[in-house]
């Protein structure tokens, strides 16, 4: 039973480490116990490990890591999109090769659309491509998007593309391309997810946990039948869990590590997408990419610093225009033509500029007002909650 019972406290000891390590950098957490617990985890102990490799081995093991993580999410490769496909395979095989005939048809039966599900969600999200940006720089760019002349402004380049960046896009280093609508780059996919498969995404992120926990209901339907504790304990003591544990751990036992071990594996790792859906819910909500949510973290930092000042554009535009347009700070802000009009649900006249002295720019200061925080900006961008919520479902 002990071997038993040491793999129960490595997969849920694997199952929170990863939790930690993926959701610990994000910026809603980064303040919180869970954020601490990545820095540690992922900053403090490899440089610790790294000092003792340089003094044991001159070195060599960090360099070999190293090199094997930059390769696997910090270049172009498929080894995880594969050895995913291999795990969800091989657990489904071992599974149904010995469960499938202590099930009912009708318990079996809903595994007809669940099982395809995350395969087909994964399939639509590798192979997209149309969110790429065309090159080269003589095709005309999709505008679908305004630029809000706070987190994306006009006239900016994308130097390895040679092309203007459209609102809301960003170049991906691993991609090597432009990406429309950039959410983030995800190893899981080795791909950007983006316009047009970042729905995939959402749908892969909420296919696979609801396979996970049906998968572990039926394996709990299995070894149920194997589990009795006695009631004689307070249900809430520390003796009534050890026994609900070494009741569990037998009837693991009984059921069989395919059945029970993968039953296990598939409800610790479950809260994985559902949490990393849940995220994306708020970003949807909120009205922003990941990759914007990180845009406007620095925003609310340098305002909670008083550097940031709003303005309002056709002001700003006029007051150029008198000038001549040509001024740095016009080109800078975008400010220096006529607006662009994009077809776009509602508008702003909102203007951000940071600046390095807490100053307002010089000779304008009767034209820009100081915000201390997130709130007294307005996001283009976000149509509010259902409104953003259809433009991500139809792939926009
Ligand atoms: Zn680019
Ligand atoms: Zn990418």
């Amino acid at each position: 039973m002990q071997p038993l019972h040491n793999l129960l406290l490595a997969i849920l000891a694997i199952s929170f480490v990863t939790f930690v390590a993926l959701f610990g950098r994000l910026p809603a957490l980064r303040k919180t116990p869970v954020g601490w617990l990545q820095r540690v985890l992922c900053l403090h102990a490899p440089n610790g490990l790294r000092r003792l490799d340089s003094q044991v081995t001159g070195g060599r093991i960090t360099l070999k890591s190293q090199r094997l993580g930059t390769y696997l999410f910090y270049e172009s490769n498929p080894v995880v999109v594969i050895l995913f496909l291999v795990l969800v395979t091989g657990s489904a095989v071992l599974f149904l090769g010995n469960a499938y005939a202590l099930l009912t048809t009708r318990l079996v039966l809903p595994l007809i659309p669940l099982l395809p599900a995350p395969y087909i969600f994964t399939y639509l999200c590798v192979a997209h491509t149309s969110h790429f940006l065309p090159l080269p720089t003589s095709l005309p760019q999709p505008e679908h998007y305004p630029y809000d002349h706070i987190l994306f402004r006009p006239n900016t380049t994308c130097r390895t593309c040679d092309i203007l960046k459209p609102a809301r896009s960003k170049h991906c280093s691993l991609c090597r391309r432009c990406v429309d609508k950039c959410d983030h780059h995800c190893p899981w996919v080795n791909n950007c997810l983006g316009r047009g498969n970042y729905r995939w995404f959402l749908a892969l992120l909420l296919s696979l946990p609801i396979l996970e926990f049906y998968g572990a209901f039926l394996s709990w339907t299995i070894i149920r039948p194997h589990i009795s504790v006695l009631p004689d304990k307070p249900f809430l003591s520390w003796a009534h869990f050890t026994d609900l544990g070494d009741a569990f751990v037998r009837a693991i036992n009984i059921g069989g590590l395919s059945i029970a071990g993968v039953g296990l594996l598939a409800i610790t790792t479950a809260p994985l997408p559902l949490a990393l859906l849940a995220y994306h819910c708020y970003l949807i909500w909120a009205g922003m990419t990941t990759n914007e949510s990180q845009k406007w973290a620095d925003w609310r930092d340098d305002m909670a610093d008083g550097l940031v000042f709003v303005g309002s554009k056709a002001v700003l535009r006029r007051h150029f225009a008198k000038q001549g347009g040509q001024s740095e700070l016009a080109q800078m802000l975008g400010l220096d033509g006529e607006a662009v009009r994009i077809e776009w649900p509602i508008e702003s006249d909102m203007v951000c500029v940071r600046t390095n002295d807490g100053a307002p720019p010089r000779g304008q200061e009767e034209m820009w007002r100081r915000v201390w925080r997130l709130a007294e900006v307005e996001n283009l961008y976000d149509l509010g909650g259902w409104g953003n919520l259809v433009e991500v479902v139809m792939g926009r």
